[in-house]
């Protein structure tokens, strides 16, 4: 082994790491660098030539050029990254309706028989909600707090100065993306 290839490896740590997050709590979370998302085809259209851009020149996310569209994926893909990567406690995706796959409505026909037609009504699975029943006992990945995501997002990608600068840069923006449930929604 080179010398080169040792520090590598006391710089990126194997296996899952318990990490201190924003709080005061604790995850077990895995590191993973961007390039694996990339190459499994989980990085949404809207910010491929960033996360290229990334990947081969090394550049920084510039959030403040981001479109509305990328910092909804961007927010999307920093989701994804915590229930794939923290492995305690354990964070699942949104429950999305199988029936529905989400949208809230669902096909049913009407009509006499030889003339039915096909409307929209509210899916009765979910009842129109578009998200199956949530186990009170799981944590979802869209009630953990904006903060904690962020920061094991970046501890993931191992990019904790991008991280900051989103935040700083966001600062507002993020609050007005719309979210299905928020932790305070479902307390009421
Ligand atoms: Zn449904």
């Amino acid at each position: 082994m080179s010398p080169n290839e040792a520090s590598i490896e006391s710089e990126w740590e194997k296996g899952p790491q318990t990490i201190e997050v924003p709080g005061g709590k604790h995850a077990r979370v895995r590191r993973r660098p961007l390039d694996t998302f990339y190459k499994a085809g989980k990085i949404p259209n809207a910010l491929m030539p960033a996360v290229r851009a990334a990947i081969i020149k090394g550049d920084d996310f510039n959030v403040e050029d981001f479109n509305d569209q990328q910092i909804f994926d961007l927010l999307s893909v920093m989701d994804m990254i915590v229930v794939e990567c923290t492995e305690t406690p354990r964070v699942y995706p949104i429950p999305v309706c199988r029936t529905c796959h989400g949208v809230g409505t669902a096909d049913q026909e009407v009509g006499p028989a030889k003339k039915k037609t096909i409307i929209k009504v509210d899916c009765p699975a979910c009842e129109a909600r578009g998200e199956e029943p949530r186990d009170p006992d799981r944590v979802y990945v869209d009630e953990v707090p904006f903060d904690t995501k962020n920061f094991i997002y970046s501890y993931v990608i191992g990019v904790t100065e991008d991280l900051k600068s989103f935040l700083e840069q966001t600062n507002g923006s993020v609050e007005s993306v719309p979210e299905r449930e928020t932790v305070g929604s479902k307390a009421k």
